[in-house]
């Protein structure tokens, strides 16, 4: 049978999306696979009650790269909403990332001089020279105090590990700043999209066949005979059957409900950061766009250790699972007419801007040679 289209794109998620938006526009035919029966992976948003709900967690467009930005906003209008999340650690309220607000509010310091003198005699206290785990790392940054109330339990709930045993790249997506300044990420562009993501990726799409609830894995000679190439981005280690054991990572839970009130908590995303709470975080939906409906949408998100058959969240990158991915690669580079890419595709705790610049990548590479 011949080929009936150009590529096979494997997830409708972000790198699936923007690598058939790119195909489609330059003139090739694409057939999306998606196996759940929506689009967007866990970019999917949901309307309820004029709400856009982030059905699979928060997720905040942020980037530096001004044609990353530009390209986006093709495809969405975006709004002007900065992440500015707060702690909440025992019923105290803590402003993140760690600013002079987190500063005044944990030690009555005023000034940036006496913040920074206040983490270095903490520092020096547990100081380690070459930090190695993510508890090191962390008191080098923030000091104990900040350490103790903010980041251990939130970050032992999250994945699952001892602080001690987790690799130090994770505490430093968080930045550290002396000033009073709120916004979580240092990103010159960011908003999020005022329809939802799912009509971006919808508007990605625009023009490329599509099949819902088709799970390429378990078709693959079928659907492998229909294009010579094949874009996946499911993960890895499911692709090659687990062959080399499965990798680890961290999946959620989210608990959804609808309130009878108007505002719940006042902010979009209020973290949990003590150790007795179970989720790690409440996000309250209408507050990513400024949302005025009389009805709130709110989730408590949960995190547990993944097992085959749920869905995987968040790569948990350290030796052992690095070692194993970078077996799998090996793997994946003799796999003839398959390219491998994504958060799951290529084991990595991508952002959604570093996710869009791999799957413009991988389409120019391609696309010059096909
Ligand atoms: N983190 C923390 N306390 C917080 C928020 C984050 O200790 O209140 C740490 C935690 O280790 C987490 C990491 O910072 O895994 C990265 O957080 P980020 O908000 O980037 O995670 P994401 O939004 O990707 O889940």
């Amino acid at each position: 049978m011949p080929a009936t289209y150009d590529f096979l794109i494997v997830g409708s998620g972000l790198y699936g999306a923007v690598f058939a938006q790119q195909a489609f526009e330059a003139g090739k035919k694409c057939l999306v696979l998606e196996r759940r029966p929506h689009l967007g992976g866990n970019l999917y948003t949901q309307r309820v009650e004029g709400v856009e709900v982030h059905r699979y967690g928060a997720h905040i467009f942020h980037t530096n790269n001004e044609s990353i930005w530009r390209y986006v906003n093709r495809f969405a209008a975006f709004n002007r909403f900065v992440n500015m999340p707060v702690a909440n650690y025992k019923g105290e309220i803590y402003n993140l990332p760690f600013n002079m607000n987190t500063f005044n509010r944990m030690w009555g310091v005023v000034t940036p001089a006496q913040a920074q003198e206040e983490i270095e005699r903490q520092r020096k206290e547990s100081f380690t020279d070459a930090p190695q785990n993510l508890e090191q790392t962390a008191i080098n940054l923030v000091g104990s105090d900040i350490y103790k109330k903010l980041i251990k339990g939130y970050t032992e709930k999250q994945w699952g590990r001892p602080c001690t045993e987790l690799p130090p790249g994770i505490i430093r997506r968080l930045p550290v700043r002396f000033t009073y300044d709120n916004n979580y990420f240092n990103a010159a562009f960011q908003g999020i999209p005022v329809d939802g993501y799912t009509s971006m990726i919808e508007k990605m799409l625009c023009g490329v066949d599509v099949v819902f609830n088709e799970d390429y894995l378990k078709n693959r000679e079928k659907y492998s005979k229909l294009a010579p190439i094949a874009i996946y981005s499911g993960p890895i280690d499911e692709y090659f059957g687990y062959r080399l054991k499965p990798l680890e990572y961290r999946s959620l839970r989210f608990e959804t409900k609808t309130l009878d009130m108007e505002n719940y908590q006042g902010n979009a995303l209020v973290n949990y950061t003590d150790r007795d709470t179970p989720y790690t975080r409440v996000i309250e939906h209408k507050h990513f766009n400024f949302g005025r409906q009389p009805k709130t949408v709110v989730t408590w998100e949960f995190s547990h250790e993944w097992s085959p058959g749920e869905e995987p969240y968040y790569p948990i990158e350290d030796e052992a699972n690095l070692s194993r991915y970078g077996a799998y690669r090996e793997l994946a580079e003799k796999e003839p007419g398959v390219i491998f890419g994504g958060r799951l595709g290529a084991y990595k705790y991508f952002d959604m801007d570093q996710v869009i610049e791999q799957a413009l990548k991988s389409s120019f590479e391609l696309l010059e040679r096909y």
